[in-house]
């Protein structure tokens, strides 16, 4: 047993640790080593006490919510990995046009979706098929097409552990960007619960818009295989990228995907990790198609390639959209 094991152990007894615990299983890329403490913790005051000690005893830790938008680094994690899985779900205001619900972090982003939709709120349905907890949504400013999970948020509670205090965060506080919330800022907070105000809609039309975003879900994405999602950013539209690609003259950001592909990198290949030929922002592990281990080592190589080859081609520095975990 390590040093942190055995504090951990010690202090919290009863407490079901994990140690040594295989991440690569519970994240959706299957892949990366072994966390030296793992433990889901489902109640939240036990959540707050066992950072706190954490902190006290200098003992690193990382919260996760889904694994779904992580790279975990081959050699593993010290210290501890704690998961949220508090999924505590309150209405707040259920009013003829309007509904206030809150909910723990913990909560499975698509579960929050089928319970705003039976609430008759309308706002949420892209972000059915988001795979993740609320606290990764939140934390990343979840995307669906144009839309982004902090547009429909009213306050979120943070628990920040070197203060040891709670902090209520307006929606303004929280400086929602694409791609960005003030979580990412600072590593001491921990998003706790998140408060919605969703306007109310006919059932059938908000059923319709859970139907489409499914649907463009399934054909564009590769689901079948492990992956984190997009691995890259879409970069902000350029004069010189619209002059190239008129079709995307009006929007914004140009669609990482999109330029990999013409960048001629579907289907690219390291080790096991290769450019999804469905979206080409996806990189999937191909593993056990083509019994090879599956290594972060290799998808930080991919990506660099990527990079490489986009910025040679089109002079855009695409920026990784995923999160890293663990030192590599
Ligand atoms: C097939 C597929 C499709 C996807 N589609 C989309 C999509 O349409 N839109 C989109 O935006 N993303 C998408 N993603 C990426 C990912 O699912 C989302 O970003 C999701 O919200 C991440 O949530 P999570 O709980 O899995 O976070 P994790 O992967 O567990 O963590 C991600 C980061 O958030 C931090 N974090 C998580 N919870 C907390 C918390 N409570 N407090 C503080 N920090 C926290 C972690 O420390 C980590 O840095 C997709 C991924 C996959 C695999």
């Amino acid at each position: 047993m390590t040093n942190n094991q055995r504090l951990v152990k010690a202090k919290f007894p009863d407490l079901d640790w994990s140690f040594n615990y295989p991440l690569a299983e519970s994240s959706y890329f299957k892949l990366g080593g072994l966390a030296e403490i793992y433990y889901k913790v489902k109640d939240q005051l036990l959540l707050k006490k066992i950072l706190v000690f954490c902190e006290q005893e200098r003992i690193p830790w990382k919260i996760v919510g889904g694994l779904s938008n992580l790279v975990i680094a081959d050699a593993g994690v010290s210290g501890l990995v704690l998961q949220i899985a508090v999924r505590d779900f309150q209405v707040l205001s259920d009013q003829e046009d309007a509904v206030v619900f809150r909910a723990a972090t913990g909560i499975k982003t698509s579960q929050l979706v089928s319970k705003a939709v039976n609430l008759g709120g309308t706002g949420l349905e892209g972000f059915i098929g988001v795979p993740g907890t609320l606290g990764g949504a939140i934390y990343n400013n979840a995307h669906y097409l144009k839309a982004l999970i902090g547009d429909y948020v009213e306050s979120v509670v943070a628990f920040h552990v070197k203060h040891n205090k709670e902090i209520i965060f307006s929606r303004e506080m929280c400086k929602f960007a694409y791609e960005h919330s003030v979580f990412q800022e600072d590593p001491q907070l921990v998003i706790l619960a998140a408060t919605f105000s969703l306007r109310k809609d006919q059932p059938d039309v908000i059923k319709e818009k859970l139907l489409q975003a499914q649907e463009h879900r399934q054909q564009t994405q590769p689901l079948h295989l492990p992956s984190s999602g997009c691995i890259f950013r879409n970069p902000p539209n350029t004069d010189e990228l619209r002059q190239l690609f008129p079709q995307f003259a009006q929007r914004e950001f140009i669609p990482a995907g999109f330029l990999i592909d013409q960048a001629g990198l579907k289907n690219q290949q390291v080790g096991a990790i290769v450019v999804s030929d469905k979206h080409a922002a996806f990189l999937v592990n191909m593993s056990e198609e083509l019994q090879l281990p599956a290594k972060a080592q290799d998808v930080k190589k991919l990506i660099a390639q990527i990079q490489l080859a986009v910025k040679k081609q089109f002079k855009v520095e695409l920026k990784e959209e995923i999160f890293y975990l663990g030192q590599d």
